[in-house]
């Protein structure tokens, strides 16, 4: 991912290059489902495509250019950075999460790749969850029964069984932070059950009071979806909105051969891009193509600050 200025409007975005699209069936349809739900989301705390590069003509279609906000830091960044986290930052960031995965689950899509600073509170499937965040889980929870786990793909369950067996000890979660308050604790105990038929669903756990603090620090500095008069806050009627239709993956049936998905994917790319806006493509032949290709991120200093301190 890179930081580069959008030419027509000079904005900073990030544009993320997918490598080697077209290896092989497996590879081009997890980059298609992936495109697609990009171009789909529609949700500020969801990111999505702004724009993809314009093809090259499909026999020199290899890789794949896709064009996004610009991110500030991740959650992991930001958590093991040396700069103390609020608890109002703990809610908002909380807030956000819950209102995104609601968002994403309306649309039928489940994230199973969170990152290791959210993925305790709303992973619904451990089959890419790194073993050292499985142990953290059994810690806190206890070995799970077996009915708990029967939704957890085999080598998970292989793993848990392997282990120890642990007993519950959901007090240490007091001990996690000094500002872990029981309001905090008992949102965290519904979120942290194994079984996910039994886990706080993300629109449940928008509803508990640990969020509302965070609901409205969102909602009166922070969102997109309300604004200000001379007379104060209008408010969106709707503070955690849901998707309709849902995401249709319909389209994966019938994908069979490499060549096929190829020609479907540059014709959705063609099409994403029948709007007003001239289309965006790279050029080899500029100067700075050259640090362009060889950089690796977004530098730090080009990146919005890091959490800003509130009052
Ligand atoms: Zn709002």
């Amino acid at each position: 991912v890179w930081s580069v200025t959008d030419p027509r409007d000079g904005k900073r975005v990030a544009l993320k290059k997918m490598p080697n699209v077209f290896q092989n069936l497996v590879s081009c349809k997890r980059v298609f489902r992936e495109l697609k739900m990009l171009c789909f989301f529609k949700h500020d705390n969801v990111l999505s495509a702004l724009d993809i590069l314009q093809p090259p003509h499909i026999d020199y279609f290899e890789e794949i250019y896709v064009v996004t906000e610009l991110m500030q830091s991740d959650l992991h960044k930001i958590i093991v950075s040396p700069q103390p986290l609020s608890s109002d930052h703990v809610k908002v960031f909380l807030y956000q999460i819950l209102r995104g995965l609601k968002y994403l689950h309306s649309a039928g899509i489940l994230h199973r790749d969170i990152k290791p600073g959210n993925l305790l509170v709303n992973s619904n499937c451990v089959l890419k969850v790194s073993e050292i965040l499985l142990d953290l889980i059994t810690d806190l929870l206890g070995t799970p029964s077996l009915e708990a786990m029967r939704t957890a793909c085999e080598g998970a369950r292989a793993h848990i069984l392997r282990g120890p067996h642990k007993q519950p000890s959901l007090p240490v979660l007091y001990t996690l932070s000094s500002q872990a308050t029981h309001e905090a604790v008992h949102l965290l105990c519904r979120m942290l059950v194994f079984d996910p038929s039994k886990r706080i669903s993300a629109k449940d756990a928008l509803a508990h009071p640990y969020l509302d603090e965070g609901r409205l620090r969102y909602h009166t500095c922070m969102c997109k979806c309300c604004y200000t008069t001379s007379s104060g806050r209008v408010y969106t009627s709707d503070f955690e909105p849901v998707t309709n239709p849902k995401f249709d993956d319909g389209f994966e049936k019938n994908l069979t051969s490499v060549r096929q998905v190829k020609e479907i994917i540059h014709q959705f790319i063609l099409e994403q891009q029948k709007g007003n806006r001239v289309p965006l493509c790279i050029n080899p032949q500029s100067a700075a193509f050259k640090s362009f290709i060889s950089s690796t991120v977004a530098q730090p200093s080009e990146m919005p600050p890091s959490p800003l301190v509130w009052e």
